[in-house]
């Protein structure tokens, strides 16, 4: 069994990096955001819960969350292992996994928080592949077309503007760094400069993987 848990401030490049750790390794993506995001769309009980906090930017509270994951833990193509993309995100949520779980790696991918904002306000994904791309940043090759499968059905996240990511930095900050040491002291984090250029990022990481 070998979890992967990715951590890092929004926009720091988690879902791009993600799609390309799956490619490498087979783990499945789990994303407690796209979760959240399909349970808010389809109206079910958990996304009507859920719909406050992320519209306003904040952590949705951490009972929601490890509901979710027990239940997406116990899924077949979870049996070796699973890439967290976005969870944990406090210190409850990563206490509750280590007791379901273990995890092997935490890749921190680290962008300073003023390049922050430029990077999620033009950011957008393919809805068949979920591969991330940017207005500026990381164009797709053929406008409006999927680099990777050739889909050209692309979304813009609600979220992704710049009030709502002032205070998504700010939650990430109060609640969600603290991880970081809390992980570094089981001796399982590496950090990853993820302020380059998209290959090398992921070069690191998969090197990070296997040390
Ligand atoms: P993300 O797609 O990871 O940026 O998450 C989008 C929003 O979903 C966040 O701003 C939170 O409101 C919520 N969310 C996602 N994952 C978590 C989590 N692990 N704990 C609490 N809230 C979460």
């Amino acid at each position: 069994m070998a979890n992967i848990v990715l951590f890092g401030p929004p926009g720091a490049g988690k879902g791009t990096q993600a799609v390309r750790i799956t490619e490498s390794t087979g783990l499945p993506q789990v994303s407690t955001g796209d979760m959240l995001r399909a349970a808010v769309k389809n109206n079910t009980p958990t996304g009507i819960a859920a719909r406050k906090f992320m519209d306003a930017g904040q952590l949705v509270p951490d009972q929601i969350i490890i509901d979710l994951i027990e239940q997406r833990i116990n899924e077949p193509d979870a049996i070796d292992g699973l890439m967290f993309d976005g969870f944990p995100r406090t210190i409850p949520q990563a206490v509750a996994l280590s007791k379901i779980t273990q995890v092997s790696h935490v890749i921190a991918i680290e962008v300073p928080d003023e390049k922050i904002v430029e990077r999620i306000c033009g950011r957008f994904s393919c809805t068949k592949c979920a591969a991330v791309f940017h207005d500026i940043f990381n164009p797709t090759k053929v406008t409006g077309v999927c680099d990777l499968c050739g889909s050209s059905e692309m979304k813009r996240r609600a979220d992704d503007n710049e009030t709502t990511v002032l205070q998504r930095l700010a939650a990430y900050h109060e609640q969600t760094s603290p991880l970081a040491e809390w992980y570094e002291q089981q001796g399982i984090l590496s950090r990853i400069d993820g302020d380059r250029e998209i290959n090398q990022i992921t070069q690191d990481i998969l090197a990070a993987l296997i040390a």
